[in-house]
Parts: structure tokens; sequence; C-alpha cells
């Protein structure tokens, strides 16, 4: 394929990105894929079983066990000194009739697999180019490279995280909310195994995760004020892991840092339509929120999925069919991405609320969770993006 030919462009190569690229491909698109080289990602994502089944049949990944671990169970602790505290709660998917909630991937181990499917597609040509400008043009859009040329395609597909170019140039109105909290995340090697519970301490100034990643590794996530963080993490190991033994509350005993420690800035971001003249916007190019109920990758995914079925059923003979695909995409992705946004807002704001009216919601609606059966069932319908 020349790449002048391309009938769509994915930019970006995150993991969004690479998803993307492999669904545009796979229904039969000439693909271009804009991937520059990036910053190695040492995150890990939960993905949910949903999000799971749909990498499987879409070929992304084969058995989640050679690659993943499963998570089978939920515990929250509140470990604040509130007033009106949360009741201890524990989650077993056993009790939705599933075998695991879903799979923790580390994100590098899943980019890897992504690029294995990808260099499959004859139908995909990947560049190691970003992108510098966009203008919309009637046949299309024009993209300008890095090494100063242009392309031109009807479909363009921003993949390029929450500081997107594609999606600046296109005009999307897009709300940005930075938050004084940051995320604190490394694995940890912890003194007793952690089974497949993953267990949230809530604190004051934000939760504590750890996640189960295999025997007695954990990957940590920890939200606290960014200076806090950041203080901690120039510390070093002398800093750091008492800091964690306490945090943990020594349930594991003795806790070693099997990776080095980094700080991510936390903001939440939207915008008013994820597609709109032939451009697409998927995942933190159209949505970002802090890594609490592990949903921003997910949601990603769930993007990709709705664009592969948009794709499966347009005719591209028709005149101004990439118009169409925008437009029936942002009419799909509405709902999910209010919906979830507002979810993940609620959430993180309630546990930092210092207000006893929330403090009093949250805390009953972790009893009623806790005593409520069909009510667990629900919420963890709607946490796992179940449609
Ligand atoms: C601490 C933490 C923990 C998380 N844990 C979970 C979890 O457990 N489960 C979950 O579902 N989600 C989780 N998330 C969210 C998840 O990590 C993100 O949603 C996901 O990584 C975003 O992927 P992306 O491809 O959209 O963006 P990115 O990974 O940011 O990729 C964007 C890509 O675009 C490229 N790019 C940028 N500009 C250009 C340009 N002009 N031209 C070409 N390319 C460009 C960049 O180089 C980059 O490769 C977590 C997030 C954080 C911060």
């Amino acid at each position: 394929m020349s790449v002048h030919d391309a009938e769509a462009v994915v930019v970006g190569g995150g993991l969004a990105g690479m998803a993307a690229a492999i669904a545009v491909a796979a229904a039969g698109l000439r693909t271009l894929h804009l991937a520059p080289p990036a910053p190695a990602d040492r995150r890990t994502s939960a993905l949910m079983m949903p999000i799971v089944e749909y990498l499987r049949t879409a070929g992304l990944i084969e058995a989640p066990a050679a690659m993943g671990h499963a998570l089978t169970q939920i515990r929250i602790i509140d470990a604040t000194n509130r007033l009106i505290r949360a009741p201890e709660t524990l989650f077993d998917a056993r009790e939705s009739g599933l075998e695991a909630f879903g799979w923790n991937f580390a994100n590098s181990k899943l980019l890897e697999r992504f690029q294995t499917v990808a260099e499959q597609q004859d139908n995909l040509e990947r560049r190691n180019l970003s992108v510098t400008g966009l203008s919309h043009r009637s046949d299309g859009s024009e993209l300008t490279l890095a090494d100063g040329t242009t392309i031109r395609a009807p479909l363009i597909v921003g993949a390029d995280g929450k500081k997107s170019l594609i999606r600046a140039a296109s005009g999307f109105r897009a709300r940005e909310n930075g938050f004084t909290q940051a995320a604190l995340v490394c694995d940890l090697d912890l003194a007793r195994p952690i089974g497949g519970t993953s267990i949230e301490f809530h604190y004051q100034q934000g939760p504590f995760t750890l996640v189960p990643a295999g025997d007695n590794r954990a990957n940590l996530v920890w939200i606290d004020e960014r200076a806090v963080l950041q203080e901690v993490q120039a510390g070093g190991k002398e800093r750091l892991l008492p800091m964690l033994a306490e945090k943990s509350q020594r349930l594991f005993g003795r806790v070693e840092l099997a990776t080095p420690a980094h700080v991510f800035p936390l903001s939440t971001l939207s915008v008013d339509k994820a597609g709109d003249r032939g451009v697409v916007l998927v995942g933190e190019a159209a949505h970002a929120f802090p890594p609490i109920g592990a949903q921003g990758l997910n949601l990603g995914l769930r993007d990709v999925a709705d664009l592969a079925d948009v794709l499966a059923g347009v005719d591209r003979s028709a005149p101004r069919w990439a118009e169409q695909v925008s437009q029936s995409y942002a009419t799909r992705r509405t709902t999910d991405l209010a919906r979830t946004g507002g979810m993940v807002d609620t959430l993180f704001r309630s546990l930092l609320s210092e207000m006893l009216p929330a403090q009093a919601l949250r805390a009953g609606g972790l009893w009623a969770l806790k005593l409520l059966p069909p009510l667990r069932r629900q919420a963890f319908s709607i946490g796992m993006g179940l449609r």
C-alpha cells in the first residue's frame, strides 16, 4: 500500500491507538498508522471481562492467563478516621456467576502483543512519525507530518492521548480539569501472596490500591496530594518502604520495591462529541479521569469496539462515507462516555470529600452494596461496562 492510498490514518501508538489501527485495518480499510516512539509504559491495566472477551474475539490477545493475572475479588477497607465510615466490604466475582471480574495485564505486554498482531495485517502500514498539523479539505483531512510531508485521507482516528493535536486542530470542544492529587505507581513484592484479590485502602487523601500481579507481586496505585507523593518518591527507598508498609496496614508483612516509583499527574477530560467531519477520537484523546475503578483503558477499548462496529456497516463507495462514520461513531459513544466519566468523577469526589453528607452517602452506599446482593450485582455490571 502506498501511504497516499490510505482510506484511514490512525494517529498515536499507545494501547488505544494500536488497538484502533488493528480494528480499522481488520474492517478492510487501507490503513496508515502514525506511531512515533514513546517512553516505555510501566503501568498495568485491570481490564474487565467484557473487554477481555472483545480482545479475544478480535484476535488482539489469546488466552488471558498466558499474559495476565485474574482478578477474582475486590476488598475495600475504609482507612479514614472520619466520623461516618464505611464497612469493610468484599466483592467476589463468583457471586455474579463469573470466574473473575477481569484480568490485570502489564501495558508493555499488551503493547508487544498488539504489535505482533499489527505486523500480520497486509493493509496496515506503520510509520514512526508524529503529526504536526491537520486541516480539513472537501475530500477528507490533510495531515502534516514531522518530516514536512503531507498525507490526505477520508477518515482520521485521533488516538494521540490527553494533549491530542488531532482533537485541538479539528476544533472539538474539550473540558479539562486538573487535580492537586497525583498517582504513584510501582510494583511491590510482598511477604505473603495476594492471590486474586485487589485491595483498596480508602484514605482521606485518596485510595491506596494493590492489584494482584501473580504470587507475591502487586501493582500499587497510590493516589494522594502530588506534593506528598513527589516528596516520598524523592526520598528513595528509605522514605518509601516504611510509608508503603504503613499504608498497606502491614497486611502482607514486609514490602519490597520491585520497580522504581513513577508519579502521574491526574486530571479529567471530556469532549462534547467524539466524532465529526471524518475525524473520530479514541482513548484519552476523548476522555481521561483518575485511575479509580479501572475505567480508562476499558473505556478506550470500548471506543475501538464501537468504531469497528460502525465501520462494519458502512458502504465505502458512497460519497462522504467517512463523514457518516464519524457522525455514527459520535452518536454511539455519547451515553457510555457520559455515564463512565460521570461515575468516576462522582466516585473520586466522594472519596475525597470532607463534607458529612457526602461521607454518609458513600458509607451508606457501601453498606447497601454489602447487604444487598442484587444491588451489588448491578453495581458490578455498571463498573465492568456491561451494555
Ligand atoms: C496510574 C494509572 C493507572 C491506570 N490503570 C488503569 C487500569 O487499571 N485499567 C484501565 O482501564 N485504565 C487504567 N488507566 C488508564 C489507561 O492507562 C489509559 O486510559 C490508557 O493508557 C490511554 O491510552 P491511549 O492510547 O489513549 O493514550 P496514550 O497511552 O497517552 O497514547 C497516546 C499516544 O499518542 C502519541 N502521540 C501524541 N501526540 C502525537 C502526535 N502529534 N502524532 C502522533 N502520535 C502522537 C504518543 O506518543 C502516545 O504514544 C490508568 C492510568 C493511570 C495514570
